[in-house]
Parts: C-alpha cells; sequence; structure tokens
C-alpha cells in the first residue's frame, strides 16, 4: 500500500459508533478485563498510552520505514529525551548551525550532568572525522540547516560515525519524511518537531522521534516518555492525525511554489543571493539530488541587497507573507532571523528566512514583487 493511503487509513481507533474518523479518547483510565488483571485493548494510564498516541506514532513510524516512534509534547521535549539517554562523560557533536533550541539544551541544562558538546562545520567531513572524541557517543545531524539551509552528506557523516562506535540522529523537521528518509541513509533515530510540516497548519506543538530498530536506546527512550511524562494530549495527537492525512498532498505544492519562487528571486535586482538546495548553482546541489527524492522541501533563505533596514522594510510592506516564526504551515511565512536570534546571531543582518505556504505561487510573487517595488 502506498504511504497516502496508509497515512489516511492506519491507526483507525474503532469504537462501537462506526465512527468513519478517528474519535478523541479522552479518558485518563482504561478499565482491566474480567479476570482482573489484563488490560483487553492494551491501555491502562493515559501518561503510558492511549489511543491517539498510539495511532499517531503508528502512522510516523510508517513514514519513515522505522520500527516504532515516540512521540512528545514539542520537538525539544523529543530532542531533550535523546540527551537523556546519554551517561555523565559522554560527548555530543553538533552541526554549528544546529537549531539554537538543540544547542540550547546541551549548553544549559546538561552540564551539571557532564555531558559535553561541541559544534563542527557538517560540510567539511575531514573535521567532523577530526572533531571525534574518545568519548564521543552522539553524532547530531540536521539538514537542510537553519536558515543557512546548507546540506549535510547524511550517508557520509554516517560512515563516520559508525567507524567511531557512535550512534546519529537526524533532525529531519525541514526535510519532513516525504522528501528525505536518514533511517534509509543509515541513521539510527529521526526527529520531527511535529509543530512543523507534520502538524501543517501551524495549530499544535509537538514532537517525535522515529527509530530505526527497538534496540536498548529505544526501550530506554520509550521508559523517560512514560515516566518522564513530557506527553503529547489526545487532542494534540489527533489533529497530527488529521494533519498526516494531507501531507503527501501538502507537501509537493510547497516544494514546486519553493522552487519557483527561489527561481524568480533569483533574477530580481533587489535580491543579492537565494539559498535554496532546488537551485542547480547551489553549492549542495549534487549532495540534495542524491538524498532529497521528489523536490526540495519549502524552506529558503535570502539575502537582500540593502541591509537590515531594507530587510525589514520589505517585511513590513508584504501583505500574504506574514512576519512571524515558525514554518511548515499552509500559510507563507517570512522572518528576519538576526533580530529574533539575538546579537550573538550568525545571521547576516540581510537575510530573511521564508517558509514558503500552499498559496497560489502567483499570489505569492505578486506579493514580494509589490513589496520590492514600493
Ligand atoms: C522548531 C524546530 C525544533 C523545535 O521544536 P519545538 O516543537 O518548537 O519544540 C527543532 N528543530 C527544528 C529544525 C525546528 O525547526
Amino acid at each position: 500500500m502506498q504511504l497516502s493511503t496508509q497515512l489516511i487509513h492506519e491507526g483507525h481507533i474503532e469504537d462501537n459508533s462506526r465512527a468513519v474518523m478517528s474519535p478523541i479518547v479522552l479518558s485518563t483510565t482504561f478499565e482491566r478485563g474480567d479476570d482482573g488483571l489484563s488490560f483487553p485493548a492494551g491501555y491502562l494510564y493515559s501518561r503510558y498510552d492511549n489511543p491517539n498516541r498510539h495511532a499517531l506514532e503508528t502512522k510516523l513510524a510508517l513514514m519513515e520505514n522505522g520500527a516504532a516512534a515516540v512521540t512528545f509534547a514539542s520537538g525539544l521535549a523529543a530532542a531533550t529525551a535523546v540527551f537523556q539517554s546519554l551517561r555523565s562523560g559522554d560527548h555530543v557533536l553538533l552541526p554549528d548551525d544546529t537549531y539554537f533550541g538543540v544547542r540550547n539544551i546541551l549548553a544549559k541544562l546538561f552540564p551539571q550532568f557532564g555531558v559535553e558538546f561541541s559544534l563542527v562545520d557538517m560540510l567539511d567531513l575531514a573535521q567532523v572525522q577530526a572533531e571525534i572524541r574518545p568519548n564521543t557517543r552522539l553524532v547530531w545531524l540536521e539538514t537542510p540547516s537553519n536558515p543557512r539551509v546548507k546540506l549535510t552528506d547524511i550517508a557520509a557523516v554516517v560512515a563516520i560515525a559508525r567507524q567511531h562506535g557512535c550512534f546519529t540522529v537526524a533532525d529531519n523537521t525541514w526535510a519532513t519524511p516525504y522528501f528525505t528518509k536518514p533511517l534509509d541513509l543509515g541513521v539510527d533515530i529521526s526527529l520531527h518537531s511535529t509543530t512543523k510540516y507534520i502538524g501543517g497548519h501551524s495549530d499544535v506543538l509537538g514532537g517525535a522521534l522515529i527509530f530505526k530498530a527497538m534496540d536498548e536506546r529505544y526501550e530506554f527512550i520509550r521508559t523517560y516518555q512514560k515516566t518522564g511524562g513530557a506527553v503529547p494530549s489526545p487532542f494534540d495527537c489527533w489533529l497530527l492525525c488529521r494533519s498526516l492525512a494531507t501531507f503527501t498532498a501538502r507537501m509537493p505544492i510547497h516544494a514546486a511554489n519553493a522552487l519557483q519562487l527561489a527561481q524568480w528571486l533569483q533574477q530580481h535586482p533587489a535580491v543579492e543571493a537565494v539559498l535554496y538546495p532546488g537551485l542547480p548553482d547551489n553549492p549542495q546541489h549534487d549532495i540534495a539530488l542524491r538524498q532529497m527524492k521528489g523536490g526540495f522541501g519549502g524552506m529558503m533563505s535570502i539575502l537582500v541587497k540593502g541591509g537590515q533596514e531594507a530587510a525589514l522594510r520589505f517585511c513590513g510592506k508584504l501583505r500574504i507573507f506574514q512576519h512571524a516564526t515558525s514554518l511548515g504551515g499552509v500559510e507563507s511565512l517570512i522572518e528576519h532571523r538576526r533580530s529574533v536570534e539575538g546579537p550573538e546571531s550568525p545571521s547576516p543582518d540581510n537575510l530573511l528566512r521564508i517558509s514558503v505556504g500552499i498559496e497560489a505561487v502567483e499570489d505569492l510573487i505578486a506579493d514580494m514583487e509589490q513589496a520590492f517595488d514600493k
């Protein structure tokens, strides 16, 4: 069965109403069987598991050919779960442009447990080799990166990590399972902020880990989910399942709109550079062709001429694009990263990050055209 069919039909929750769409099971507790010992439906208490979370985890595992998925209340709760599985004395190698929230977890919460980290440019494979220490346990990947939209060669970094006995996690939030399947390229755990493309409508916060194998680390993280308790609510899981029904319909529109917009922006005199892996002159276009299938995603950044002032003026004049953080929704968003990341931001002051929505691309182009012209 194809993924689009599975995402609509797999994991359906049966009740006695013959409901076509799955109900939301709000009950926090589930009745034992008549023998007094069994839990006939497999549910006991909703922090441990509940029907809506089970349905969501079933669908997510299918999307990346994973053995299992474990969901959380946010993307960063999912990242924290991975770091909790490390031991005191372990070292983590992170890309130098990792999502800042992930880096913050290691910088602010884990030093007291003796977990160290360092940063490396993942595009430089010799540097990756050189930066691995005897105590490195985890190599973290994020591709395309934020906000420079750089692509890491997943298979090459996995090969280096394996040589040194490290496990790998790929933050696949931007590429989504539609365009990239990190587990098929040898990664151990794929991470998603389901807040983004999986939710797809900017109205639910969530996170997920998809595992290649149900190994010891999976067992630890499953225990952490159930006992640590940073779980998504049944309603959040239901919303995400609703979103997944249209996932394979939404994603190609994001990618086609982004490619067309990138091509248009590239020839615009007010634009200095367009950072989008789908453009043939992008420095990582060959990696994109190898590890992205069916398109290059909906995220890009642009550098506009005239510095921060021109960038902010442009954002203020846009009518369809909204100047707001986050990404992956049906609506187009644009964001000046430097002013949200603060003075230590590595983003240039003329960089604007764009999450291209699924509106008609003619309208998106016309909106940008009028905002540049004024
Ligand atoms: C948003 C995001 C996260 C964090 O997810 P939350 O759901 O906001 O906790 C992690 N990684 C990437 C790449 C993201 O875009």
